[in-house]
Protein backbone atom coordinates (compact mmCIF):
# COMPACT_ATOMS: atom_id res chain seq x y z
CA UNK A 1 0.00 0.00 0.00
CA UNK A 2 1.08 4.01 -0.96
CA UNK A 3 1.73 5.92 1.67
CA UNK A 4 -0.57 8.75 1.44
CA UNK A 5 2.11 12.49 1.04
CA UNK A 6 0.34 13.46 4.07
CA UNK A 7 1.26 10.61 6.29
CA UNK A 8 5.19 11.46 4.52
CA UNK A 9 5.14 15.11 5.52
CA UNK A 10 4.31 14.22 9.02
CA UNK A 11 6.71 11.10 9.29
CA UNK A 12 9.53 14.06 8.15
CA UNK A 13 8.17 16.72 10.62
CA UNK A 14 8.45 14.00 13.19
CA UNK A 15 11.87 12.95 12.07
CA UNK A 16 12.77 16.51 12.27
CA UNK A 17 11.37 17.43 15.55
CA UNK A 18 13.23 14.34 16.66
CA UNK A 19 16.32 15.79 15.12
CA UNK A 20 15.67 19.30 16.72
CA UNK A 21 15.29 17.57 19.83
CA UNK A 22 18.20 15.44 20.03
CA UNK A 23 19.95 18.65 18.78
CA UNK A 24 18.08 20.85 21.91
CA UNK A 25 19.44 17.89 24.36
CA UNK A 26 22.79 17.73 22.78
CA UNK A 27 23.00 21.43 23.00
CA UNK A 28 22.00 21.33 26.87
CA UNK A 29 24.19 18.66 27.83
CA UNK A 30 27.36 21.07 25.89
CA UNK A 31 26.03 24.24 27.99
CA UNK A 32 26.21 21.67 30.96
CA UNK A 33 30.00 20.73 30.49
CA UNK A 34 31.15 24.11 29.25
CA UNK A 35 31.56 22.62 25.52
CA UNK A 36 29.19 25.41 24.28
CA UNK A 37 28.91 28.63 25.14
CA UNK A 38 26.14 30.50 22.49
CA UNK A 39 22.67 29.18 22.00
CA UNK A 40 19.52 30.44 20.10
CA UNK A 41 16.27 29.83 21.64
CA UNK A 42 12.36 30.49 20.18
CA UNK A 43 11.32 32.62 22.38
CA UNK A 44 8.04 34.75 22.72
CA UNK A 45 9.19 37.56 20.78
CA UNK A 46 10.94 35.11 18.18
CA UNK A 47 14.44 33.89 17.92
CA UNK A 48 16.98 35.31 21.02
CA UNK A 49 20.76 34.46 21.36
CA UNK A 50 21.76 33.66 24.43
CA UNK A 51 25.72 33.40 24.97
CA UNK A 52 28.32 32.35 27.90
CA UNK A 53 31.75 33.64 27.65
CA UNK A 54 34.71 31.98 29.42
CA UNK A 55 34.08 33.73 32.76
CA UNK A 56 30.48 32.68 32.97
CA UNK A 57 31.64 28.93 31.92
CA UNK A 58 33.22 28.77 35.12
CA UNK A 59 30.21 30.21 36.96
CA UNK A 60 27.92 27.52 35.01
CA UNK A 61 30.21 25.16 36.43
CA UNK A 62 29.93 26.11 40.20
CA UNK A 63 26.68 26.49 40.08
CA UNK A 64 25.85 23.33 38.52
CA UNK A 65 27.99 21.90 41.58
CA UNK A 66 25.83 23.87 44.20
CA UNK A 67 23.15 21.95 46.63
CA UNK A 68 20.52 24.60 46.32
CA UNK A 69 18.70 25.84 42.91
CA UNK A 70 20.40 28.51 41.02
CA UNK A 71 19.60 30.81 37.87
CA UNK A 72 20.27 33.35 35.73
CA UNK A 73 17.96 35.96 34.86
CA UNK A 74 17.96 38.34 32.01
CA UNK A 75 17.20 42.21 32.28
CA UNK A 76 13.26 41.00 31.11
CA UNK A 77 13.26 37.98 33.85
CA UNK A 78 13.69 35.04 31.23
CA UNK A 79 15.77 32.10 32.79
CA UNK A 80 19.13 32.73 30.39
CA UNK A 81 20.41 29.28 32.64
CA UNK A 82 19.51 27.03 35.48
CA UNK A 83 20.79 23.73 37.36
CA UNK A 84 19.60 20.64 37.55
CA UNK A 85 18.59 21.42 40.84
CA UNK A 86 15.80 23.63 40.09
CA UNK A 87 14.29 21.58 37.08
CA UNK A 88 14.26 19.02 39.86
CA UNK A 89 12.46 21.03 42.26
CA UNK A 90 9.94 22.64 39.34
CA UNK A 91 9.55 19.03 38.34
CA UNK A 92 10.09 19.80 34.40
CA UNK A 93 13.15 18.56 31.76
CA UNK A 94 15.58 21.37 31.99
CA UNK A 95 15.55 22.42 28.20
CA UNK A 96 11.72 23.55 28.94
CA UNK A 97 13.26 25.97 31.78
CA UNK A 98 15.28 27.88 29.73
CA UNK A 99 14.18 30.53 28.11
CA UNK A 100 10.97 31.10 30.03
CA UNK A 101 9.68 34.06 32.25
CA UNK A 102 10.58 33.09 35.72
CA UNK A 103 7.51 34.18 37.13
CA UNK A 104 5.97 31.33 35.47
CA UNK A 105 7.50 29.47 38.12
CA UNK A 106 5.88 31.54 40.94
CA UNK A 107 2.49 30.95 42.97
CA UNK A 108 -0.22 33.54 41.39
CA UNK A 109 -0.22 35.20 45.23
CA UNK A 110 3.28 35.97 45.68
CA UNK A 111 3.89 37.23 41.83
CA UNK A 112 3.67 40.64 42.72
CA UNK A 113 6.24 40.31 45.33
CA UNK A 114 8.47 38.53 43.22
CA UNK A 115 8.50 41.30 40.70
CA UNK A 116 9.04 43.96 43.40
CA UNK A 117 12.17 41.89 44.49
CA UNK A 118 13.40 41.25 41.07
CA UNK A 119 13.50 45.24 39.97
CA UNK A 120 14.55 45.25 43.65
CA UNK A 121 17.78 43.25 43.14
CA UNK A 122 19.20 45.14 39.97
CA UNK A 123 19.98 47.69 42.66
CA UNK A 124 21.43 45.96 45.67
CA UNK A 125 20.88 41.89 46.65
CA UNK A 126 17.37 41.18 47.88
CA UNK A 127 16.02 38.42 49.57
CA UNK A 128 12.19 36.99 49.81
CA UNK A 129 10.43 34.52 50.75
CA UNK A 130 7.82 32.98 48.54
CA UNK A 131 6.15 29.79 47.16
CA UNK A 132 6.90 28.24 44.21
CA UNK A 133 4.77 26.05 41.91
CA UNK A 134 5.92 22.94 40.36
CA UNK A 135 4.39 21.48 36.72
CA UNK A 136 2.15 19.13 38.81
CA UNK A 137 0.50 22.65 40.33
CA UNK A 138 1.83 21.81 44.00
CA UNK A 139 4.00 24.06 46.12
CA UNK A 140 6.90 24.21 47.85
CA UNK A 141 8.35 27.46 50.16
CA UNK A 142 11.28 28.66 49.01
CA UNK A 143 13.92 31.57 49.68
CA UNK A 144 15.21 33.70 46.86
CA UNK A 145 18.93 35.23 47.17
CA UNK A 146 18.99 37.60 44.29
CA UNK A 147 21.77 39.59 43.25
CA UNK A 148 23.10 41.33 39.73
CA UNK A 149 25.97 39.70 38.05
CA UNK A 150 28.42 40.83 36.23
CA UNK A 151 29.07 38.39 33.31
CA UNK A 152 31.34 39.00 30.32
CA UNK A 153 28.28 38.99 27.72
CA UNK A 154 26.07 41.14 30.03
CA UNK A 155 24.26 41.97 33.16
CA UNK A 156 22.41 39.32 34.75
CA UNK A 157 20.56 38.31 37.86
CA UNK A 158 21.99 35.41 39.78
CA UNK A 159 18.85 33.39 41.87
CA UNK A 160 19.92 31.34 44.47
CA UNK A 161 16.77 29.27 45.67
CA UNK A 162 16.31 27.58 48.96
CA UNK A 163 14.01 24.69 49.72
CA UNK A 164 12.53 25.77 52.81
CA UNK A 165 10.36 22.49 52.85
CA UNK A 166 12.46 21.34 55.71
CA UNK A 167 13.40 24.67 57.30
CA UNK A 168 9.33 25.25 57.61
CA UNK A 169 8.89 21.49 58.82
CA UNK A 170 11.59 22.22 61.48
CA UNK A 171 10.17 25.62 62.38
CA UNK A 172 6.75 24.40 62.66
CA UNK A 173 7.97 21.28 65.06
CA UNK A 174 10.02 23.99 66.88
CA UNK A 175 6.37 25.71 67.38
CA UNK A 176 4.81 23.01 68.48
CA UNK A 177 7.78 22.02 70.84
CA UNK A 178 8.30 25.27 72.07
CA UNK A 179 4.63 25.66 72.80
CA UNK A 180 4.94 21.93 74.33
CA UNK A 181 8.33 23.67 76.19
CA UNK A 182 6.00 26.78 77.24
CA UNK A 183 3.16 24.69 78.91
CA UNK A 184 5.69 22.06 80.58
CA UNK A 185 7.04 25.49 81.95
CA UNK A 186 3.95 27.01 82.97
CA UNK A 187 3.12 23.62 84.84
CA UNK A 188 6.56 23.58 86.50
CA UNK A 189 6.24 27.51 87.42
CA UNK A 190 2.41 25.84 88.77
CA UNK A 191 4.34 23.27 90.85
CA UNK A 192 6.72 25.19 92.18
CA UNK A 193 4.50 27.85 93.77
CA UNK A 194 2.63 24.60 95.14
CA UNK A 195 5.41 22.86 96.56
CA UNK A 196 6.50 26.16 97.77
CA UNK A 197 3.15 27.03 99.54
CA UNK A 198 3.61 23.33 101.11
CA UNK A 199 6.82 23.98 102.38
CA UNK A 200 5.53 27.03 104.25
CA UNK A 201 2.73 25.65 105.25
CA UNK A 202 4.78 22.72 106.43
CA UNK A 203 7.20 25.22 108.01
CA UNK A 204 4.67 27.15 110.05
CA UNK A 205 3.45 23.72 111.19
CA UNK A 206 6.84 22.54 112.53
CA UNK A 207 7.33 26.27 114.44
CA UNK A 208 4.34 25.86 116.01
CA UNK A 209 4.74 21.87 116.78
CA UNK A 210 8.85 22.72 117.39
CA UNK A 211 6.79 25.76 119.88
CA UNK A 212 4.94 22.94 121.54
CA UNK A 213 7.41 20.94 122.26
CA UNK A 214 9.80 23.72 123.23
CA UNK A 215 6.61 24.81 125.86
CA UNK A 216 6.01 21.08 126.55
CA UNK A 217 9.71 20.26 127.28
CA UNK A 218 9.70 23.54 129.87
CA UNK A 219 6.63 22.65 131.80
CA UNK A 220 8.38 18.93 131.74
CA UNK A 221 11.54 20.74 133.61
CA UNK A 222 9.40 22.82 135.54
CA UNK A 223 7.72 19.28 136.78
CA UNK A 224 10.76 17.55 137.01
CA UNK A 225 11.99 20.52 139.28
CA UNK A 226 8.44 19.93 141.32
CA UNK A 227 9.07 16.54 141.49
CA UNK A 228 12.88 16.86 142.64
CA UNK A 229 11.81 19.35 145.10
CA UNK A 230 8.54 17.64 146.54
CA UNK A 231 10.94 14.24 146.47
CA UNK A 232 13.63 16.49 148.33
CA UNK A 233 10.49 17.77 150.81
CA UNK A 234 9.20 14.49 151.64
CA UNK A 235 12.54 13.28 151.73
CA UNK A 236 11.86 10.69 149.29
CA UNK A 237 14.71 8.47 147.42
CA UNK A 238 13.91 7.10 144.13
CA UNK A 239 15.39 4.41 141.94
CA UNK A 240 14.76 2.32 138.81
CA UNK A 241 15.69 -0.95 137.84
CA UNK A 242 16.89 -1.72 133.64
CA UNK A 243 14.85 -5.15 133.66
CA UNK A 244 17.43 -5.98 130.53
CA UNK A 245 21.11 -5.04 131.71
CA UNK A 246 20.37 -5.37 135.66
CA UNK A 247 21.48 -1.54 136.11
CA UNK A 248 19.91 0.10 139.02
CA UNK A 249 19.76 4.06 139.27
CA UNK A 250 19.34 5.47 143.00
CA UNK A 251 18.88 9.03 144.24
CA UNK A 252 21.27 9.99 146.72
CA UNK A 253 18.21 9.84 149.18
CA UNK A 254 17.94 6.37 148.30
CA UNK A 255 21.39 5.64 148.83
CA UNK A 256 21.32 7.72 152.02
CA UNK A 257 18.12 5.97 153.18
CA UNK A 258 20.32 2.53 153.03
CA UNK A 259 23.63 3.46 154.26
CA UNK A 260 24.92 2.72 150.62
CA UNK A 261 27.91 4.44 149.00
CA UNK A 262 26.69 8.12 147.82
CA UNK A 263 28.39 7.33 144.53
CA UNK A 264 29.31 4.98 142.11
CA UNK A 265 27.57 1.48 141.15
CA UNK A 266 25.22 -0.20 143.45
CA UNK A 267 24.57 -4.00 143.11
CA UNK A 268 20.95 -5.33 143.84
CA UNK A 269 22.57 -7.61 146.14
CA UNK A 270 23.97 -4.73 148.37
CA UNK A 271 20.75 -3.18 148.36
CA UNK A 272 19.39 -6.73 150.09
CA UNK A 273 22.01 -7.16 152.57
CA UNK A 274 20.83 -4.25 154.48
CA UNK A 275 17.07 -5.58 154.37
CA UNK A 276 15.61 -7.90 157.44
CA UNK A 277 16.54 -11.67 156.10
CA UNK A 278 12.65 -12.89 156.97
CA UNK A 279 11.27 -10.19 154.67
CA UNK A 280 13.89 -10.57 151.76
CA UNK A 281 11.38 -13.40 150.01
CA UNK A 282 8.15 -11.37 150.41
CA UNK A 283 10.53 -8.45 149.07
CA UNK A 284 11.46 -10.82 146.19
CA UNK A 285 8.22 -12.48 145.29
CA UNK A 286 6.47 -8.60 145.03
CA UNK A 287 9.36 -7.18 142.43
CA UNK A 288 8.51 -10.43 140.91
CA UNK A 289 5.29 -10.55 140.07
CA UNK A 290 6.03 -6.52 138.99
CA UNK A 291 8.06 -7.70 136.30
CA UNK A 292 6.29 -10.83 135.46
CA UNK A 293 2.48 -9.81 135.69
CA UNK A 294 3.02 -5.58 136.08
CA UNK A 295 1.56 -5.55 139.55
CA UNK A 296 2.19 -2.25 141.46
CA UNK A 297 5.04 -2.93 143.97
CA UNK A 298 3.98 -1.51 147.87
CA UNK A 299 6.34 -3.50 150.52
CA UNK A 300 6.98 -2.66 153.71
CA UNK A 301 9.80 -3.72 155.73
CA UNK A 302 12.63 -3.46 158.44
CA UNK A 303 16.12 -2.63 157.69
CA UNK A 304 19.01 -2.64 159.01
CA UNK A 305 20.85 0.76 158.44
CA UNK A 306 24.11 -0.17 156.61
CA UNK A 307 26.41 2.25 158.44
CA UNK A 308 24.66 3.02 161.37
CA UNK A 309 22.96 -0.72 162.51
CA UNK A 310 19.97 1.36 163.42
CA UNK A 311 17.04 -0.19 162.71
CA UNK A 312 14.61 1.67 160.29
CA UNK A 313 11.42 0.76 158.36
CA UNK A 314 10.83 1.17 154.85
CA UNK A 315 8.08 2.11 152.19
CA UNK A 316 8.90 1.31 148.42
CA UNK A 317 6.16 1.90 145.87
CA UNK A 318 6.83 1.45 142.51
CA UNK A 319 5.49 0.48 139.12
CA UNK A 320 6.48 -1.56 135.96
CA UNK A 321 6.90 0.27 132.52
CA UNK A 322 6.34 -1.26 129.11
CA UNK A 323 7.87 -0.61 126.31
CA UNK A 324 6.36 0.07 122.84
CA UNK A 325 5.28 -3.42 122.16
CA UNK A 326 3.76 -4.25 125.44
CA UNK A 327 7.32 -5.90 126.85
CA UNK A 328 8.43 -4.79 130.95
CA UNK A 329 11.61 -2.92 130.64
CA UNK A 330 11.91 -1.24 133.84
CA UNK A 331 10.65 -0.86 137.44
CA UNK A 332 10.54 2.79 138.92
CA UNK A 333 10.37 2.88 142.71
CA UNK A 334 9.72 5.47 145.25
CA UNK A 335 11.18 4.82 148.91
CA UNK A 336 10.34 6.58 151.98
CA UNK A 337 11.40 6.26 155.35
CA UNK A 338 8.08 4.78 157.38
CA UNK A 339 9.52 3.92 160.78
CA UNK A 340 7.79 6.92 162.51
CA UNK A 341 4.43 5.40 161.34
CA UNK A 342 5.43 2.10 162.15
CA UNK A 343 6.29 2.63 165.43
CA UNK A 344 2.82 4.65 166.01
CA UNK A 345 1.19 1.39 164.40
CA UNK A 346 3.04 -0.81 166.38
CA UNK A 347 1.51 0.99 169.51
CA UNK A 348 -1.89 0.25 167.80
CA UNK A 349 -1.51 -2.99 167.04
CA UNK A 350 0.01 -3.60 170.39
CA UNK A 351 -2.87 -2.10 171.80
CA UNK A 352 -5.35 -3.72 169.98
CA UNK A 353 -3.57 -6.94 170.34
CA UNK A 354 -3.91 -6.47 174.29
CA UNK A 355 -7.78 -5.42 173.75
CA UNK A 356 -8.11 -8.39 171.37
CA UNK A 357 -6.33 -10.67 174.21
CA UNK A 358 -8.17 -9.39 177.36
CA UNK A 359 -11.49 -9.61 175.52
CA UNK A 360 -11.09 -13.11 174.79
CA UNK A 361 -10.28 -14.22 177.92
CA UNK A 362 -14.36 -13.43 179.44
CA UNK A 363 -16.07 -14.49 175.64
CA UNK A 364 -13.96 -17.84 176.57
CA UNK A 365 -15.93 -18.03 179.73
CA UNK A 366 -19.38 -17.15 178.24
CA UNK A 367 -18.99 -19.68 175.97
CA UNK A 368 -18.53 -21.93 178.75
CA UNK A 369 -21.69 -20.85 180.60
CA UNK A 370 -23.64 -21.20 177.41
CA UNK A 371 -22.58 -24.94 176.50
CA UNK A 372 -23.40 -25.88 180.50
CA UNK A 373 -26.87 -23.85 179.87
CA UNK A 374 -26.88 -25.93 176.94
CA UNK A 375 -26.69 -29.03 178.35
CA UNK A 376 -29.07 -28.07 181.26
CA UNK A 377 -31.43 -27.35 178.82
CA UNK A 378 -31.50 -30.62 176.75
CA UNK A 379 -31.59 -32.29 179.78
CA UNK A 380 -34.92 -30.88 180.96
CA UNK A 381 -35.98 -30.70 177.04
CA UNK A 382 -36.32 -26.46 177.53
CA UNK A 383 -37.27 -25.63 173.81
CA UNK A 384 -37.01 -22.04 173.81
CA UNK A 385 -34.04 -21.56 176.38
CA UNK A 386 -32.00 -24.39 173.78
CA UNK A 387 -32.91 -22.31 170.74
CA UNK A 388 -32.07 -18.94 172.52
CA UNK A 389 -28.77 -20.28 173.91
CA UNK A 390 -28.37 -22.02 170.38
CA UNK A 391 -28.52 -18.24 168.83
CA UNK A 392 -26.00 -16.62 171.87
CA UNK A 393 -23.71 -19.72 170.83
CA UNK A 394 -23.25 -18.17 167.06
CA UNK A 395 -23.23 -14.48 167.91
CA UNK A 396 -20.28 -15.84 170.29
CA UNK A 397 -18.57 -17.57 167.43
CA UNK A 398 -18.88 -14.54 164.98
CA UNK A 399 -17.91 -12.15 168.00
CA UNK A 400 -14.25 -14.44 168.43
CA UNK A 401 -13.85 -14.77 164.74
CA UNK A 402 -13.92 -11.05 164.61
CA UNK A 403 -11.38 -10.74 167.60
CA UNK A 404 -9.47 -13.79 166.10
CA UNK A 405 -8.94 -11.58 163.06
CA UNK A 406 -7.92 -8.42 164.95
CA UNK A 407 -5.59 -10.27 166.48
CA UNK A 408 -4.00 -11.64 163.65
CA UNK A 409 -3.74 -8.42 161.78
CA UNK A 410 -1.81 -7.22 165.06
CA UNK A 411 0.34 -10.28 165.29
CA UNK A 412 0.88 -10.21 161.23
CA UNK A 413 2.03 -6.59 161.54
CA UNK A 414 4.14 -6.93 164.12
CA UNK A 415 5.88 -9.69 162.64
CA UNK A 416 4.53 -12.52 165.28
CA UNK A 417 2.73 -14.41 162.64
CA UNK A 418 4.34 -17.25 162.26
CA UNK A 419 4.02 -19.70 158.86
CA UNK A 420 4.57 -23.67 159.65
CA UNK A 421 5.32 -25.52 156.21
CA UNK A 422 4.56 -29.04 156.07
CA UNK A 423 3.51 -30.77 152.37
CA UNK A 424 -0.06 -29.69 151.78
CA UNK A 425 -2.53 -31.15 148.83
CA UNK A 426 -4.94 -28.44 148.36
CA UNK A 427 -7.74 -30.19 146.67
CA UNK A 428 -8.12 -32.72 150.40
CA UNK A 429 -7.71 -28.98 152.37
CA UNK A 430 -10.65 -27.16 150.54
CA UNK A 431 -13.27 -29.98 150.84
CA UNK A 432 -12.24 -30.13 154.17
CA UNK A 433 -13.65 -26.46 154.69
CA UNK A 434 -16.28 -26.83 152.36
CA UNK A 435 -17.66 -30.03 154.29
CA UNK A 436 -18.22 -27.22 157.24
CA UNK A 437 -20.07 -24.86 154.85
CA UNK A 438 -22.09 -27.64 153.20
CA UNK A 439 -23.66 -28.66 157.08
CA UNK A 440 -24.87 -24.95 157.68
CA UNK A 441 -25.37 -23.10 154.63
CA UNK A 442 -28.04 -24.67 152.24
CA UNK A 443 -29.59 -21.65 150.23
CA UNK A 444 -25.95 -21.75 147.72
CA UNK A 445 -25.55 -24.32 145.46
CA UNK A 446 -21.45 -24.86 145.16
CA UNK A 447 -19.87 -26.52 141.91
CA UNK A 448 -16.63 -27.95 142.90
CA UNK A 449 -13.81 -28.88 140.41
CA UNK A 450 -10.80 -30.95 140.98
CA UNK A 451 -8.15 -31.69 138.80
CA UNK A 452 -5.02 -34.27 139.62
CA UNK A 453 -3.75 -33.95 143.63
CA UNK A 454 -1.73 -30.19 143.94
CA UNK A 455 0.84 -30.64 146.50
CA UNK A 456 2.02 -27.40 147.63
CA UNK A 457 4.50 -26.29 151.21
CA UNK A 458 1.64 -24.62 152.96
CA UNK A 459 0.71 -23.74 156.65
CA UNK A 460 -2.49 -25.88 156.94
CA UNK A 461 -4.41 -24.01 159.18
CA UNK A 462 -3.27 -20.22 157.74
CA UNK A 463 -4.43 -21.37 154.16
CA UNK A 464 -7.26 -22.66 155.62
CA UNK A 465 -8.14 -19.51 156.99
CA UNK A 466 -7.94 -17.58 153.02
CA UNK A 467 -9.79 -20.43 151.66
CA UNK A 468 -12.42 -19.84 154.53
CA UNK A 469 -12.53 -16.54 154.35
CA UNK A 470 -12.67 -16.25 150.09
CA UNK A 471 -15.85 -18.80 150.43
CA UNK A 472 -17.29 -16.40 153.04
CA UNK A 473 -17.08 -13.49 151.28
CA UNK A 474 -18.60 -15.70 148.10
CA UNK A 475 -21.41 -16.10 150.35
CA UNK A 476 -21.54 -12.94 151.88
CA UNK A 477 -21.29 -10.89 148.98
CA UNK A 478 -24.02 -12.99 146.83
CA UNK A 479 -27.54 -13.47 147.56
CA UNK A 480 -28.85 -17.18 148.24
CA UNK A 481 -29.60 -19.73 145.88
CA UNK A 482 -27.20 -18.75 143.76
CA UNK A 483 -23.89 -20.73 142.25
CA UNK A 484 -20.41 -20.70 143.53
CA UNK A 485 -18.10 -22.21 142.07
CA UNK A 486 -14.91 -23.86 143.41
CA UNK A 487 -11.75 -25.19 141.35
CA UNK A 488 -8.21 -26.04 141.77
CA UNK A 489 -5.90 -26.57 138.88
CA UNK A 490 -2.09 -26.76 138.15
CA UNK A 491 -0.68 -23.56 135.97
CA UNK A 492 2.71 -23.60 135.07
CA UNK A 493 4.99 -24.37 138.13
CA UNK A 494 1.81 -23.05 140.42
CA UNK A 495 -1.31 -24.35 142.28
CA UNK A 496 -4.32 -22.27 141.51
CA UNK A 497 -7.48 -21.97 143.56
CA UNK A 498 -10.40 -20.10 142.26
CA UNK A 499 -14.07 -19.34 143.34
CA UNK A 500 -16.75 -17.67 141.27
CA UNK A 501 -20.07 -16.06 142.70
CA UNK A 502 -22.93 -14.46 141.06
CA UNK A 503 -23.02 -11.90 143.73
CA UNK A 504 -23.16 -8.16 143.42
CA UNK A 505 -19.65 -7.15 141.76
CA UNK A 506 -16.78 -5.12 142.30
CA UNK A 507 -16.26 -1.68 140.48
CA UNK A 508 -13.25 -1.32 138.73
CA UNK A 509 -12.28 1.20 140.64
CA UNK A 510 -12.21 -0.98 144.27
CA UNK A 511 -10.66 -3.70 142.22
CA UNK A 512 -6.96 -3.06 142.60
CA UNK A 513 -7.72 -1.67 146.54
CA UNK A 514 -9.48 -4.83 148.16
CA UNK A 515 -6.15 -6.02 149.46
CA UNK A 516 -5.57 -2.90 151.58
CA UNK A 517 -6.46 -3.38 155.28
CA UNK A 518 -9.50 -2.11 156.44
CA UNK A 519 -10.22 -1.57 152.68
CA UNK A 520 -14.54 -2.15 152.51
CA UNK A 521 -16.42 -1.00 149.35
CA UNK A 522 -18.89 1.63 150.54
CA UNK A 523 -22.64 1.29 148.59
CA UNK A 524 -25.69 1.14 149.58
CA UNK A 525 -25.44 -2.89 149.02
CA UNK A 526 -22.18 -3.71 150.94
CA UNK A 527 -23.93 -1.21 154.01
CA UNK A 528 -25.84 -4.13 155.00
CA UNK A 529 -23.01 -6.91 155.20
CA UNK A 530 -20.82 -6.90 158.81
CA UNK A 531 -17.10 -6.57 158.48
CA UNK A 532 -14.17 -4.92 158.51
CA UNK A 533 -12.22 -4.96 155.95
CA UNK A 534 -9.51 -6.85 157.21
CA UNK A 535 -10.14 -10.86 155.64
CA UNK A 536 -8.55 -9.93 152.20
CA UNK A 537 -5.88 -8.31 153.91
CA UNK A 538 -5.07 -10.78 156.33
CA UNK A 539 -5.03 -13.74 153.37
CA UNK A 540 -3.16 -11.58 150.84
CA UNK A 541 -0.43 -11.21 153.52
CA UNK A 542 -0.49 -15.45 154.20
CA UNK A 543 -0.36 -16.04 150.70
CA UNK A 544 2.47 -13.60 150.01
CA UNK A 545 4.12 -15.50 152.88
CA UNK A 546 3.52 -18.41 150.97
CA UNK A 547 5.35 -16.44 147.79
CA UNK A 548 2.01 -16.71 146.08
CA UNK A 549 -0.08 -14.35 144.41
CA UNK A 550 -3.49 -13.34 145.25
CA UNK A 551 -5.79 -11.39 142.91
CA UNK A 552 -9.48 -10.69 141.84
CA UNK A 553 -11.44 -10.22 138.78
CA UNK A 554 -15.11 -9.02 138.31
CA UNK A 555 -17.98 -7.46 136.50
CA UNK A 556 -20.04 -5.22 138.70
CA UNK A 557 -23.05 -6.67 139.32
CA UNK A 558 -22.81 -10.04 137.77
CA UNK A 559 -20.14 -11.94 139.49
CA UNK A 560 -16.70 -11.80 141.35
CA UNK A 561 -13.92 -14.18 140.82
CA UNK A 562 -11.30 -14.61 143.28
CA UNK A 563 -7.95 -16.71 142.78
CA UNK A 564 -4.63 -17.39 144.86
CA UNK A 565 -1.71 -19.43 143.44
CA UNK A 566 1.29 -21.54 144.83
CA UNK A 567 3.96 -22.90 143.71
CA UNK A 568 4.00 -26.49 143.73
CA UNK A 569 6.33 -28.41 145.79
CA UNK A 570 9.74 -29.34 144.37
CA UNK A 571 8.94 -32.79 142.78
CA UNK A 572 5.72 -32.42 141.75
P1 LIG B 1 -15.04 -7.63 154.88
O1 LIG B 1 -14.93 -8.04 156.28
O2 LIG B 1 -15.51 -6.27 154.68
O3 LIG B 1 -15.74 -8.61 154.03
P2 LIG B 1 -12.75 -8.33 153.28
O4 LIG B 1 -11.33 -7.87 153.42
O5 LIG B 1 -13.00 -9.77 153.34
O6 LIG B 1 -13.54 -7.54 154.40
O7 LIG B 1 -13.28 -7.74 151.96
C1 LIG B 1 -13.02 -6.39 151.63
C2 LIG B 1 -14.14 -5.84 150.74
O8 LIG B 1 -14.10 -6.49 149.49
C3 LIG B 1 -15.50 -6.13 151.24
O9 LIG B 1 -15.94 -5.12 152.11
C4 LIG B 1 -16.33 -6.19 149.99
O10 LIG B 1 -16.81 -4.91 149.67
C5 LIG B 1 -15.38 -6.66 148.94
N1 LIG B 1 -15.55 -8.08 148.60
C6 LIG B 1 -14.84 -9.11 149.08
N2 LIG B 1 -15.26 -10.27 148.53
C7 LIG B 1 -16.25 -9.95 147.67
C8 LIG B 1 -17.10 -10.69 146.77
N3 LIG B 1 -16.99 -12.01 146.66
N4 LIG B 1 -18.02 -10.03 146.04
C9 LIG B 1 -18.13 -8.69 146.14
N5 LIG B 1 -17.36 -7.93 146.95
C10 LIG B 1 -16.44 -8.54 147.70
Amino acid sequence: MDKSSDYIKLEAAYREIQIQLEEANDIIDAIRSGEVDALVVNGKDGHQLFTLKSADHSYRIFIEQMIESALTLNRDGIISYCNSQFAALCQSPLERLIGKDFLDFIEPGYKDLAKEVITQAWQKETKAELLLKNSSGNNTPVQLSLKQLDLDESISLSVIITDLTDIKKTQQLLQIKNAELEEAQRLGEELNENLERIVQDRTAELEAKNHELFNALKDLRESEDNLHSAFNAGELGSCSLDLKTGRAEMSERFRELYGLPVSGEISWEMVLSAVDPAYIPGLNKVLENCIIYGSPVDSTYPIKHLLTGEKRWMRVVGKCKKDESGNFVSVSAVLMDVTDQKQDEQRKNDFIAMVSHELKTPLTSVKGYIQVLQLKAKIEKLAFPMKALEGANRQIVKMTNMINGFLNVARLESGKIMIDFEKVELNKLVQEILEEYKGDIVDHRFQENYGPELFIMADWEKLGQVINNLISNAIKYSSGNTDISISCFQDGSNAVFKIIDQGMGISTTDLPRLFERFYRVENSKTATVAGFGIGLYLSSEIIQRHQGRIWAESELGESSTFYFSIPLAIGQ
